[in-house]
């Protein structure tokens, strides 16, 4: 009967909340240790001029193995924000890129490489006001003295924006005066406010890789890919298209003179030696 069913259905979703429940925290458990047993790999994406197809810039993205699994950042990066883990992950990633940006110039390749990070590392306290200071302490530890902080972009996501938005302003402009490059990430999803990109200090835009992937079946997202470029040009920022993987995406891509393209397409996110030879070869 009904009401036989209905307990069914309460139980069967009880089950599924507590499945995830324990998945979560076998996560946030393995996760906690994941940085000291070296299972984080810092992978790169590279981004291209679509029309030369040259490679300009690149994106670090985290990959993290588990027992011969791959657990996606989707998954695990979420996590790590509600557990507060990802203070420390954080650190560890911004260390790794910078240290790969070294690597390359010393090799005279030079190739800004952008950092994902987090609203809730901005926040915490070992970085707020110190985000510079972190900067440096990893510098000094290398023992480099000059680095361009030019090679460094920040992908910010527009929650960031949303809040203390006086002291956010400080912070980017802070970044900004030492070269470091603010991009604003998966644009156009979230709470887009078109306002965010004349009232904060940014660099750049990403047009999320859902607009990208749907705009062969949706004239929609064709429209509000066009008015994302539009402004953005106007106000005289840079703009990626992330997502792309198919000729007629490409095409639209180009149809828009959009100067830069992250995608399948034309490479996936590789582990770092791969990266460096890759360029090296080119
Ligand atoms: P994101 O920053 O928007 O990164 C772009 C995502 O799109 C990456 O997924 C990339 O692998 C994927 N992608 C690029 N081109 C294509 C394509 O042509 N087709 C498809 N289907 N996907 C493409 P990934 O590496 O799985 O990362 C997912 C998200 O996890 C990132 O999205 C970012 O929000 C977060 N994330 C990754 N690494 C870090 C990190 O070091 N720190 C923080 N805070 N977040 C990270
Ligand atoms: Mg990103
Ligand atoms: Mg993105
Ligand atoms: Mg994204």
């Amino acid at each position: 009967n009904a009401k036989a069913r209905g307990r069914n259905c309460y139980q069967f979703f009880n089950q599924e909340i507590q499945i995830e429940a324990e998945r979560t925290a076998k996560i946030h458990f393995h996760l906690k240790k994941a940085i000291h047993q070296g299972e984080l790999q810092l992978y790169y994406q590279p981004i291209v001029e679509p029309k030369s197809g040259k490679i300009v810039k690149a994106e670090a993205l985290l990959r993290w193995r588990y027992n011969d699994e791959f657990i996606p950042p989707d998954e695990f990066i979420p996590i790590a924000e509600q557990s507060g883990l990802i203070v420390e992950i954080g650190a560890w990633v911004r260390k790794q890129a910078v240290i790969t940006a070294i690597e390359l110039q010393q090799k005279n390749i030079t190739m800004p490489i952008s950092i994902n990070v987090s609203t809730l590392e901005f926040w915490s306290s070992e970085l707020q006001h110190n985000f510079i200071q972190f900067f440096d302490d990893i510098l000094q530890e290398l023992d480099i003295d000059v680095f361009p902080y030019k090679l460094i972009t920040l992908e910010i996501t527009e929650s960031l924006l949303m809040k203390q938005k006086n002291e956010v302003n400080e912070l980017l402009s802070m970044l900004r005066k030492r070269g470091i490059r603010i991009s604003i990430d998966d644009f156009g999803t979230g709470y887009s406010s078109l306002s965010y990109l004349v009232n904060f200090p940014v660099d750049q835009v990403k047009i999320d890789k859902s607009f990208i992937q749907q705009l062969e079946t949706d004239k929609r997202h064709k429209a509000l890919i066009e008015a994302i470029v539009s402004i953005s040009k106007a106000l005289d920022l840079n703009v990626i298209a992330e997502g792309v993987e198919t000729e007629a995406q490409l095409a639209f891509i180009n149809q828009q003179n959009i100067p830069f393209v992250q995608g399948y397409y034309f490479y996936r996110p590789m582990p770092k030696n791969e990266f460096i030879s890759l360029l090296s070869d080119s």
